[in-house]
């Protein structure tokens, strides 16, 4: 992210920052001001709407919300990875210039044998001058053999080492758009996801088909076990939707706090209920145990809604409708799923 505000507009934003900073429990640090800065500023939307949604539930944003807003909203692939990641590639490609110049300089040494070679030939009788001129050429000959078999291994051990830093530059832009507790994608990886499904038009009777999944009752489950054991109920839910959402495209993302969505391209109405109940039945059945009281059995229930995308819909308002139908799972006395018109 640029910063553009003028030295008399960011001082005005400090005293802001400060202001919200010290309404909070997370710590006075650079992250903590980048993400108050950025939300001061109104640079980055999405930023806002996260944190003001975060901040009805928690009134004092923590160290680890701090954390988690600017990791999801504001970091790009963290620098000490690309750091490593470009100088792995800056040594592979060194060593191959290295074996390169080494082959030219061999190779000139070579033309150069088989220049000389060429004027013995042509200048003399000697059979002596000549098995020696000839003896030379050969060796040199083996010589630049070795020399092109060397630079070939290191081609190919060079191929294979970039292939290795490309995987791991892509895993490392991957991991931006992964929810660290859950293992599912992250606020972010759900909005760059779904601008990929609906960049092109939808096609005539095609349908791709969304299901928010809520935890019902979580805020209990923090108070009466502590924060701790709320978190290891999220990551088994995370867990469970991979587990259940398995299908080819088909996508799991924390949508915020203990919200769930769950992507189906290609999919009905229909198809995205039995998928919703599917996940609601593995809900009930799942059985977590507190780790320091494994005695302590939990159990949860969740609330779906679901929704077709309609043609034309952006994706706030197709996740705003699929909200709406969990809502009124909820109102409804939870444990259920309902379908948006
Ligand atoms: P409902 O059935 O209506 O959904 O009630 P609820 O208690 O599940 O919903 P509510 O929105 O009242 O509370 C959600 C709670 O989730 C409050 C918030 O502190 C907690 N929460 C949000 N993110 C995290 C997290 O990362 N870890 C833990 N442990 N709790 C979180
Ligand atoms: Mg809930
Ligand atoms: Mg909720």
């Amino acid at each position: 992210m640029q910063y553009n505000e003028t030295r008399e507009r960011s001082a005005e934003l400090l005293r802001i920052v400060i202001g919200h900073m010290g309404q909070h429990d997370a710590a006075f640090n650079p992250i903590s001001y980048s993400v108050w800065y950025e939300y001061a500023a109104g640079l980055n939307e999405r930023l806002n709407e996260a944190l003001d949604r975060l901040r009805q539930s928690e009134p004092r944003l923590s160290d680890a919300s701090i954390e988690r807003l600017y990791r999801e909203h504001i970091a790009g692939v963290d620098d000490k990875t690309m750091d490593r990641i470009s100088r792995d590639f800056q040594q592979v490609i060194n060593a191959v210039a290295d074996r390169v110049q080494r082959t030219g300089e061999d190779a000139g040494a070579f033309g150069a044998e088989l220049n000389n070679l060429s004027r013995v030939l042509s200048s003399t009788e000697d059979p002596a001058v000549l098995r020696e001129r000839l003896q030379l050429a050969h060796q040199h000959s083996v010589g630049m053999q070795a020399s092109a078999a060397a630079l070939k291994a290191q081609v190919e051990a060079s191929r294979q080492e970039i292939q290795r830093l490309r995987n791991d530059l892509h895993r490392a832009r991957e991991e931006v758009f992964v929810d660290s507790l859950t293992r599912v994608l992250n606020r972010k990886g759900l909005d760059h996801r779904l601008e990929q499904l609906l960049r092109p038009p939808l096609a005539a009777n095609a349908a791709h088909s969304l299901v928010m999944v809520d935890i019902d009752h979580f805020k209990q489950i923090n108070d009466t076990h502590g924060h701790l054991v709320g978190d290891q109920v999220l990551a088994g839910m995370g867990e469970l939707l991979r587990r259940v959402v398995n299908g080819p495209h088909q996508l799991v993302a924390r949508y915020g706090g203990e919200e769930f969505a769950v992507v189906l391209p290609e999919a009905s109405l229909d198809t995205a209920a039995q998928v919703a109940e599917r996940i609601r039945h593995a809900a009930k059945a799942m059985k977590l145990r507190k780790r320091n009281a494994p005695e302590v059995v939990l159990s949860v229930t969740v609330s779906a809604g679901a929704a077709a995308l309609q043609p034309g819909e952006s994706a706030n308002d197709w996740i705003a409708r699929a909200d709406a139908a969990l809502y009124r799972s909820k109102q409804s006395g939870r444990d259920r799923v309902s379908l948006a018109a």
